[in-house]
């Protein structure tokens, strides 16, 4: 029964791995589109590295690099 303990301990590392990416990707602020303040997603239309960040807004259809950050109020 050696064999069950083994993989318990493998369990046990597995999910805090990854949490820890989970934050990275949640750390990131928002980018808002400048017309219809909705969440943008990043269109980048070539490779990527050249450009710096291709915006596009899934609801009334604006792309560009200009974005609006959702900056959490501190107050
Ligand atoms: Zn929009």
């Amino acid at each position: 029964m050696s064999s069950q303990t083994e993989s318990d301990l493998v369990d046990e590392t597995a999910p805090e791995v990854k949490i820890k990416l989970k934050r990275r990707k949640l750390s990131g602020r928002k980018k808002l589109c400048p017309k219809c303040l909705s969440q943008l997603v990043l269109a980048s239309p070539l490779s990527g590295w050249l450009v710096p960040e291709y915006y596009g807004c899934p609801k009334c259809g604006y792309s560009g690099y200009v974005a609006l950050e959702e900056v959490p109020k501190e107050k």
